[in-house]
């Protein structure tokens, strides 16, 4: 008898023999960074002057002009070279949450015979690769103006294999953005200078803030044998169905247990080259779900973590596969079972040494951590649902608002202290002047922030942004997304809001407040203002949804209508105040994310469709004959006791007639909604006809396939269960 897929797979499994992948035995610090062209190697590789300006234009965010390029191009042609590279690509950030590459030989044929090996500083600085199928929401015209990709020289180049990557921005000929990185550095350049501005009250010595990201990557491991008897795995990323397991995360065993032997080589394998790659990452341990981890490194500046976020996201799953595991980064692979996030630890730090999401050690220090903080709470007030829609995605929504996962809902979490703290001071401070006592004592209390926060161990993992004493965390992103698209939105809504804060600070100024209670006035104001926000309690009870409607803040809950928020004019008025994207920009995003959603959706109904008619009902029958056979046999045999004796299994039978009749049904009604939508021109409208009239019935569908896998014989089920797609071993 042929064995399913499913059989298959577990022989595969039980034969295997692992190889132990090939581990150096150097202390990590001798090799961390071996991989990148790092400043010190420019030191090293480039003439000092050529050094020096480029240090300058890092620094200073400045274009590098030619005639430095060619010079840079020449050390760094060195350096791979030395390395064992033989080919270079630019490396950028599409948006389509991946990373994209072209590989070009530094090696040049000589017409009529011999060769050299070459790269030019016009090579380095820009690349026309003939993108033209990157998503671009109709900004660039295939036949018209191609895409370039241009150096980004504040990240550094590395070796991946045989080949410099060179991190870059990818640009439409016309000018516009087609990627993660350009709105991404245009944030971080405003929010550094309202930032350095705001700084001025407080300290003239800070010339630059810089945005800190320490990102925690969640993730899913499956044994590949059994991941690709699993086509809904293969095609979407996640499982379109499976009964849950008696057993996964109820006895919560799996968090924080010990990772298991053969998932520890292939961490210390892939972190090998993170750390070779200058990857700082610090911490693994399992996650709640059977067979999902998490890695996280020490924070970096928010530009370079999100490279190495994505970087270490492609090193995973190429050294997965040599581990015979596949990783999963989609954000709900399993249905009951927790999803997976990537928490953003955001937070901004002066080239003087502060972090202004920190309490500091004195009270003038401490006005300073108060005015950003109150600031952040504001902006994550004003453009909150723009910030949820930043993380919104096709499968973040599987995980959003679940049970384990931040609700749909942005609220600030800031922890029982600072709550406290907030509240005395909208208490204390008022308008009229303060008498000089009571503004000691103001800064007094201020000053003894540092104290109460340090045994203050409250933590909220239920809040979708929360204060963790030194930073805020965007809990809310989904594992598979790049985390620009939400530091974008963060840093741009807290730019507007810094650049607010001065105008009314300068405002009180201007009519003769002191500086110090102008500031506290102002973020008396924003502390009343923001104050729907704040929420301290279960972010995922039912009493907090409806506190939050009461309360005026949206719930994202509909995909393609939070992709709305986007093109609201409060949020273009935004992003052009700031000039991180424009109106063009920004409805070509807009279109992007409204045509991956429903392909994505449209993708998961046919594999769901082709895997209910060809792999499930027929199994369904088979075994369904096989309980007819049995009936006709009892009834040979023991006529008389017939009924009673076959009575069950005609149940059965007719339990999976049904089962099988509503997949049919359903799956034709599937087929026919998107028939229906297909055949919309517009991309948004088509968008929203598949979230409401396709997406309910991959739920439906799933319910009766799930049931009888509870019926069919085992042997005979042709997926992978949850229980063995669940176990690594
Ligand atoms: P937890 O799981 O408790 O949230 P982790 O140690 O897993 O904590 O992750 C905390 C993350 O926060 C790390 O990536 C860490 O580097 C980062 N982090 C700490 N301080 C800052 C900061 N000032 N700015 C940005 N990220 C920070
Ligand atoms: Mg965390």
């Amino acid at each position: 008898m042929a064995s399913t897929q499913r059989l298959r797979a577990l022989d595969i499994i039980a034969e295997r023999e692992l190889k132990d992948p090939v581990l150096t035995d150097k202390k990590i610090s001798d090799y961390f960074g071996s991989d990148v062209f790092s400043k010190e190697q420019m030191r090293q590789y480039l003439p000092k002057d050529v050094y020096d300006s480029v240090i300058a234009a890092i620094d200073g965010g400045r274009r590098i002009d030619r005639k430095i390029a060619n010079q840079v191009a020449l050390g760094m042609k060195a350096w791979a070279m030395e390395r064992g590279a033989t080919h270079y690509t630019h490396w950028f950030q599409p948006l389509n949450d991946s990373t994209a590459e072209k590989h070009d030989a530094f090696f040049e044929p000589i017409w009529g015979g011999g060769s050299f090996e070459t790269f030019r500083g016009d090579l380095l600085v820009q690349q026309e690769p003939d993108a033209s199928s990157f998503p671009n929401g109709g900004l660039r015209n295939t036949f018209e103006a191609r895409g370039y990709s241009a150096w980004d020289p504040s990240s550094p180049a590395f070796i991946v294999g045989n080949t410099l990557c060179i991190p870059s921005i990818f640009v439409a000929y016309t000018g516009e953005a087609l990627d993660f990185k350009t709105p991404l550095l245009k944030s971080l350049a405003a929010l550094d200078k309202a930032a350095v501005d705001v700084c001025q009250y407080f300290d003239k010595d800070v010339t630059k803030v810089v945005t800190t990201l320490g990102w925690e990557q969640e993730y899913f491991l499956v044994d590949e044998a059994l991941f690709n008897a699993r086509p809904d795995l293969v095609q979407t990323g996640r499982t379109l169905m499976g009964h849950t397991a008696a057993k996964d995360q109820q006895l919560d065993d799996h968090y924080w247990g010990a990772i298991p032997e053969r998932v520890i080589r292939f961490m210390q394998d892939f972190e090998e080259q993170a750390y070779r790659l200058g990857i700082p990452l610090k911490t693994r341990h399992n996650e709640v779900a059977p067979n999902q981890f998490e890695c996280a490194p020490m924070f970096e500046e928010a530009n370079i973590a999100v490279d190495h976020n994505t970087l270490l996201m492609s090193i995973m799953r190429r050294t997965a596969s040599k581990h015979k595991l596949k990783v999963l980064f989609h954000e709900k692979p399993f249905m009951g079972v927790n999803g997976s996030g990537k928490h953003c630890n955001w937070s901004l730090a002066t080239d003087t040494g502060v972090n202004l999401l920190a309490p500091g050690k004195t009270p003038k220090t401490n006005i300073q951590f108060l005015a950003f903080f109150v600031n952040t709470l504001k902006a994550a007030y004003d453009y909150g649902t723009l910030m949820m829609s930043s993380i919104v995605s096709e499968s973040n929504s599987h995980r959003l608002g679940g049970h384990e996962a931040p609700p749909a809902i942005l609220s600030v979490f800031t922890g029982s202290t600072m709550d406290a703290v907030l509240d005395s001071i909208e208490e204390r401070i008022s308008e009229k002047k303060l008498s000089p006592d009571e503004k000691t004592e103001i800064k007094l209390d201020i000053g003894k922030i540092p104290e109460i926060l340090l045994d203050n161990t409250d933590r909220n993992r239920t809040s979708p942004f929360a204060f963790t004493g030194n930073r805020f965390e965007f809990r809310a992103t989904g594992s598979s997304s790049n985390c620009a698209l939400p530091l974008i939105v963060l840093n741009t809504a807290m730019t507007a809001q810094l650049i607010r804060f001065k105008a009314e600070v300068d405002a009180l100024i201007e009519k003769d407040v002191k500086k110090d209670e102008a500031i506290l006035q102002v973020i008396r104001k924003y502390i009343i203002e923001s104050k729907k926000i704040r929420f301290e309690g279960n972010g995922y009870s039912k009493e907090w949804q409806e506190e939050a409607t009461q309360r005026g803040l949206q719930s994202v809950t509909n995909v393609p209508m939070a992709f709305r928020e986007y093109i609201s004019d409060k949020s273009i008025a935004l992003f052009e105040q700031i000039g991180t994207l424009n109106k063009a920009e920004l409805l070509a995003r807009y279109e992007v994310k409204n045509e991956t959603f429903l392909k994505k959706v449209q993708i998961e109904s046919r594999v769901l469709g082709d895997l209910a008619a060809n792999h499930i009902i027929p199994t369904a029958i088979k075994y369904q004959n096989v309980l007819i056979e049995n009936v006709k046999g009892i009834k040979e045999i023991f006529p008389s006791e017939f009924e009673r004796m076959a009575a069950e299994e005609i149940k059965t039978i007719h339990v999976i007639a049904e089962h099988v009749r509503f997949i049919r049904e359903l799956s034709a009604q599937m087929l026919e909604a998107r028939k229906k939508w297909n055949n919309v021109e517009d991309v948004v409208e088509r968008a929203f006809g598949y979230e409401t009239e396709v997406r309910p019935y991959l739920t439906e569908i799933r319910k009766h396939i799930d049931k009888l896998e509870l019926i069919v014989d085992d042997q005979l089920w042709p997926l992978p269960k949850y229980r063995e797609l669940l176990t690594i071993s």
